[in-house]
Order: structure tokens, then sequence, then C-alpha cells
């Protein structure tokens, strides 16, 4: 562990191991309409951000709550998926925000509700423990219904290792489900997490099951990836991926975004031994007095890949095998209706920006009431922020089909295919981080790049492009074929150079272009792309072939 001097946030998880601060005592005032500063760090273990509206500052800072639920694999059924419709009318901004974890979360939360949402997510059988916080958060798998045998296997062992890492703290339950409103830390006095210890991790901790050929929950950008193997039909094990992440800080050269390693391959049943083992070397050697330069993959960077198998084989007690062969071909969801194969259908929506809400002329929260409260089907989220909705039997298609045409959604032909390839991050107004807008500006950017496409004569070009507010990279800007992060109100640096599986990092291009500069800057390279590509090259890949060296020769010879 670092000798350096810990961070504020070691100290205050040091001296509230159960995590509870004095939550429970603020939530009981009925004149507080804020937690302290403290105890909105610990807020974030219990699920929940405390925020104001950053557009309406006037008279003060008006606090409210972001509240993220934990689903494993990003799955509901009908009834949790009712409970959180209801409690987004009720207490929250009547919408759900699909996240790029394959979560939900509601926005707009007053403190009065805050306790209302939480205790509504437990009595549906859920929780939002750990989804956010120096933990293991939510943990991904590939959302889409079985469509080989493996599917749900992946899915049962994703279940398993997000229980095994869940924190073990008896404050969660007292304050969110049993109102208790006394000193947790007295009463729990003596608590250590078994798994954790006092002081949890130095920063979070992601970890993502991928099945190839689809590389749909982006598992290169996780602390911990388990991409299946299979063989004759049957899952025979994971190759083992650690020490991605996505996450950087402007100006700060100690702070990047890294693809993770594969480092070796393991057997199903050694899951859960190898994903504590992987935590364990997150919280013992993670950077604790810098909280920018806190996650595994800066100790992976910096130890090495050997050290850190060493390091691993040590705690699991046993070797890790040689990786596996396997091969990634795409990123990204199915959408339309497609069949199971269990004779079942699922239905792929794409949902922009991950927003669940009715707007003009497209009410998608009423439509998905509907059909759940009728259908009763799954409903599972991607970490593409888009919505499946699955295990609906063949006779309820029409009116599926019906049920989402009245309220203006076509199943056919659903947004362009830039917007269905496209992710943001909430940014403004609710996210404390953001420099710049990122959901409320990126579809009609898109459209305008869509138009620009179309006048270089490249109508219907896929392109995968993400943005976010700030370099934090919710959205996982880094692996997009062209990336948009904020830097400060209406200002973005661009990058270009992902790929389509979602395995190589891309390339800063522009360090800041102002907003209404953008097309501008594109056209050009979208000119050079049509008259310089390769047959059938994608934008990312041409990028990376002829434009990423000529950015790499302009650096060198200016150095
Ligand atoms: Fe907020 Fe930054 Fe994450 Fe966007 S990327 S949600 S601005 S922290």
């Amino acid at each position: 562990m670092s000798e350096a001097k810990p961070s504020h946030n070691e100290i205050l998880k040091e001296n509230s191991p159960t995590l509870a601060g004095t939550i429970a005592q603020t939530l009981a005032d009925p004149e507080a309409d804020k937690f302290s500063k403290d105890d909105s760090q610990f807020l974030k273990f219990h699920g929940i951000y405390q925020q104001d509206n950053r557009d309406d500052r006037k008279g003060g800072k008006k606090f409210m709550f972001m509240v993220r639920g934990r689903l494993p694999g990003g799955i509901l059924g009908p009834d949790l998926y009712l409970a959180y419709d209801r409690l987004a009318d009720e207490y929250g901004n009547q919408t759900l925000r699909i996240t790029s974890r394959q979560s939900f979360q509601f926005h707009g939360v007053i403190k009065s509700g805050l306790g209302k949402v939480i205790k509504g997510i437990n009595d549906a059988m859920a929780d939002t423990l750990a989804a956010c916080g120096d933990v293991s958060r939510n943990v991904m798998a590939p959302p889409t219904p079985a469509t080989n045998a493996i599917r749900e296997a992946a899915l049962e062992d994703c279940r398993a290792v997000s229980k095994a890492l869940l924190p073990g703290t008896p404050a969660y339950v007292d304050i969110w489900v049993e109102g208790v409103k006394l000193d947790l830390n007295e009463k729990h006095e003596g608590f250590e997490d078994p798994l954790y210890g006092k002081t949890y991790l130095p920063r979070k901790f992601k970890t993502a099951f991928a099945i190839p050929p689809l590389n749909d929950t982006d598992v290169f950008t996780n602390c911990l990836g388990y991409i299946a193997i299979e063989d004759g039909g049957e899952l025979v094990g994971y190759n083992l991926v650690v020490g991605g992440g996505q996450g950087r800080t402007h100006n700060n050269n100690k702070t990047y975004p890294r693809c993770g390693d594969v480092v070796g391959f393991i057997k199903p049943e050694q899951i859960v031994e190898v994903s504590k083992a992987v935590l364990t070397v997150h919280r013992d050697f993670g950077d604790r007095s810098d909280r920018k330069h806190a996650r595994l993959k800066y100790v992976l960077e910096e130890k090495g890949v050997d050290w850190f198998r060493g390091e691993l084989e040590q705690r699991a007690g046993f070797k890790l095998e040689a990786a596996r062969e396997y091969r990634f071909e795409k990123q990204g969801d199915l959408f339309g209706w497609h069949e199971q194969t269990d004779g079942k259908l699922f239905l792929g929506l794409h949902v922009s920006t991950g927003r669940v809400k009715d707007a003009a002329g497209r009410r998608l929260k009423t439509a998905l009431r509907r059909i759940v409260e009728d259908h009763r089907p799954e409903v599972r989220l991607t970490p593409s922020q888009n919505l499946l909705l699955t295990g609906i039997d063949p006779a309820g298609r029409d009116a599926i089909t019906a049920i989402l045409a009245e309220n203006g959604i076509a199943v056919e032909g659903q947004s362009s295919a830039l917007q269905r390839a496209s992710m943001a991050c909430p940014a403004l107004p609710t996210c404390g981080l953001a420099l710049a807008e990122s959901e409320r500006y990126l579809p009609d950017l898109i459209d305008q790049i869509d138009a620009a496409l179309g006048e270089t004569g490249l109508t219907g070009e896929e392109i995968v492009i993400r943005m976010t507010g700030c370099p934090n990279g919710c959205a996982r800007p880094y692996m997009a074929e062209l990336g948009f992060v904020g830097k400060s109100p209406k200002k973005y640096q661009v990058y270009i150079g992902g790929n389509e599986t979602s395995t190589r990092l891309n390339t800063l291009w522009k360090d800041v272009v102002l907003e209404e500069e953008i097309i501008n800057e594109l056209k050009p390279l979208f000119e050079r792309f049509k008259a310089e590509r390769n047959e059938g090259e994608r934008f990312g890949d041409f990028c990376a072939r002829v434009i990423v060296p000529e950015i790499e020769a302009a650096a060198s010879e200016e150095n």
C-alpha cells in the first residue's frame, strides 16, 4: 500500500467502516435539505449522488439526488420494472436513465423522497447498495437472450460474482429498509467488512462478461473482464482481462484510459476466487493518496502483467492457464424483433441517450409501462443504453408493436444508424463534474453529422460516436470511432480511431473545438474518408490507418 498521506476519503472510511456516517440522523431531520460533504461520500456507497440543478442556481443551490440501482446483467423482472416506473413518477423527474453499466438511475429526487425511492426498490426485491462508491460496481453481462447455450451460464456467473463482491455493511438495510435513526457507528461498533476491510477500495472497481464474437459490454474498459470461451456448445471457462478503465483528468499525464490485458484462462468454478483475488490486489496496491490515480489500471501499468499474474495466483491458490483463442467481430445491440432459442421472441428498442421518457410524439415510458403490464416481458438494459423486452410469447408480437405505434415508436427502422450507435453521459444539468453538455446536445449534433455525411456521399454510414461532459468518460468515449469529451462550456476534445469491436483506444485529434466549429472540422475528414478509404473500411479503421499516423508524425516533428 502507498505510504503517502492518505486522501480525505480514506480517513472517512476508516472512521466509519459501516459506511453509515451520519446519514440516518440527517435523513430523519425534516429541516435538512442536504447531507454534509462527508456524508455525500458515504451516500455513494448506498447508490446515491447528492447533486443540484445546475440550470437553476439563482438564490442558491437546490439540492436533489441521483439514485442508481444495482441490477447485475441489467435484468429486471416485470414487477421490478413497474416499481422503477412508478417511483420515477412519484419521486423523480418522471424519467428513467439507462446507465452505461446496465442499470437504471433516477434523477431529480429531493431529500423527502429519497428514503421512499430506496425503500420502494428494496420492496421490489432489488437494491442500490454498491451502485456507486469505492467498491465493486454493477457487474455487466451480455443482455441478449439465449442465442447459444452459454449465454445463460455466463449470466449465472455474473450473478455469482456480483454477490461475492458485495459489501456486507448492515447499515444499508438499517437506514433504508428498517428506518433506523440512531448512530449506526455505535450500533455496529467493531464492524469490518470481511472482503473489503475497513477502508474498502481506493476507487471504484468494474467487472464485465463478454461472449465472443460480440463485445457488447466493452469488456476491455473494465478493471476485471471475463471473455467466455466455448467448446462444442459448452462454456469451458473464461479468458481473464484485467486493468482496463476509461477515466482521465484534463492536463494530468498521470491519468489515462487503458485497455485491459488478457492475462490467462480460468475454469468457471474458479470465477469467485479469481474475482476476489483481483479485487484484493486493487485493495492492497491501489493508490490511496491520490484518487485521480487510484484505479487498478495504474497498478497494472506500473507493476506489469507478470507481477500481477504472480500476485493473483498466490492469492487464488492456483495457476492461470494460457489464454485461449477468441475473436470479437462487433459491439452494439440487436434492434427489432428476434427469435430466442426457446421459441419466444425478444424486441430490441433504441433509447436515445438512454433516457426512458415521454416526449412530444414519442411516449416511450408510457408504451413500456403498458407493454410490461399487459405482456409481462423481462426487461434487459444494455451497456449501450438501449433496452430489450425478452421472453415474449409470439402471439403477443402484433399487440406490442401496436402499443409502440400508438405511442409514436416504430419497431422497424428505429432512428438512424448513427443515432443507434451513439452514447452520451448525463452531464448537465445534474452531474456536478460536467464541464460541457452531453445528453442534451449529442442527438442534435448527430443529426448535423448525419447531414454532413449525406453531403459527402456517405449517407447511412455507421460510426460509433460517444460524448461525455468531462474526461471521466462514463460513456466510454475513448473507445469510440469518433469521441467528444467536454473541456469547458461549448468546447470539446475530439478523438478518432476506435474500432467496431471496441478493442482499440482512439487518439486525440483536436484538443479544443468550439461547438459551432465541429461540423466544419469534421467535413474535410469525411471527404478524405470518402476518397481514401479501402473498400468496406469503417471510419474508425480509416482514421487509425491514415490520420492517426499523421497526428503522430506531426507530434514527433514538434518534439
Ligand atoms: Fe458526469 Fe463526467 Fe460522468 Fe459525464 S462523464 S456523467 S460529466 S462524471
